[in-house]
């Protein structure tokens, strides 16, 4: 069984190695980059202040105070105790202004998870033994009383324009949505890409689209094929410019003291032991396949 949720799919189409090093060998970073915990936080807080901002004047303190608890100073990635203690401030501070940004907001459901089988939309197969997984960040109530699928993203820079039109969360969020809907009824799914722009005057941007069944049949096909390359150990590897910013680099590229330093001494080592047992597989596997 297999089970996807919106990260691991993805990892898988971006690149086969990078979810072999994080989901197969299961090769995590010591500490949280400070970009990944503070978009976390800031993404915790703007997600509670909907919830319940109206109803708890302090609820964001709280909040804030809870997530760095569960995020102390020795598992993030901050030189310093007073710029950990910094970040603290500025993400309270501009969740603040995020909120005072999106305005009041009728939420139907906040953290929404959804788990469901895989079922092809038109024919009603059942793939039981691949299963999609989801916490949707928001689901609004649209001005004509249909729901939102709302996904939050913080990011540090305006975004590209029409993202919201090809990502394959908001397929996943949608097709998790209407699991009791009947065929016929799934002509249009509401869906946004909300991101929260960190410059220094926060800022926000609404990038809205619609789901079809057409989506809903390409998530479905997409699936199927990821499922089946995994099921088969493929795992190709897509090197480019977009290594730059790969949080496995420093594994796939075989600079030991990086990786070191980022995963740690016994990660680097099942890195390296893996890489050599395949190596040394690789004459047996060919002999077997009468090469
Ligand atoms: S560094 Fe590049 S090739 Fe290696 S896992 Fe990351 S994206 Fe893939």
């Amino acid at each position: 069984m297999i089970k996807f949720s919106k990260s691991k799919l993805n990892t898988y189409i971006s690149c086969g190695e990078k979810y072999r090093i994080h989901y197969e060998l299961g090769i995590r970073a010591r500490k949280t980059s400070n970009t990944l915990v503070e978009g976390s936080c800031i993404h915790h807080l703007v997600e509670t202040g909907i919830a319940y901002g109206d109803q708890i004047s302090d609820v964001l303190e709280h909040a804030s105070i809870h997530f760095w608890e569960g995020h102390p100073f020795d598992r993030c990635a901050y030189d310093s105790e007073e710029s950990y203690l910094l970040a603290q401030a500025i993400c309270l501070e501009q969740s603040r202004q995020f909120l005072d940004l999106l305005g009041p907001q009728h939420a139907q459901a906040i953290e929404l998870h959804l788990e469901r089988p895989l079922i092809h939309p038109l024919t009603g197969e059942d793939h039981s033994d691949i299963i999609l997984n989801g916490f949707i960040d928001l689901v609004l109530v649209g001005e004509d009383g249909r729901p939102i699928i709302v996904d939050l993203k913080t990011v540090a820079r305006r975004p590209q324009e029409g993202m919201s039109r090809l990502a394959l969360e908001l397929s996943m969020y949608s097709y998790l949505m209407e699991e009791r809907l009947p065929v016929q009824e799934i002509t249009r799914t509401n869906v946004a890409l909300v991101y929260l722009i960190r410059t220094k005057l926060p800022q926000l941007h609404w990038d809205s689209s619609v789901r079809t069944l057409h989506h809903l049949l390409d998530l479905y096909a997409i699936c199927r094929k990821v499922a089946e390359d995994i099921n088969q150990a493929i795992y190709y590897r897509n090197p480019g410019m977009h290594c730059g910013y790969c949080d496995s680099k420093s594994l796939c590229y075989h600079l030991p003291e990086q990786a070191v330093l980022i995963f740690g001494e016994e990660n680097w080592q099942l890195y390296v032991d893996d890489m050599l047992t395949r190596e040394q597989g690789l004459p047996n596997m060919a002999l077997a396949a009468n090469y």
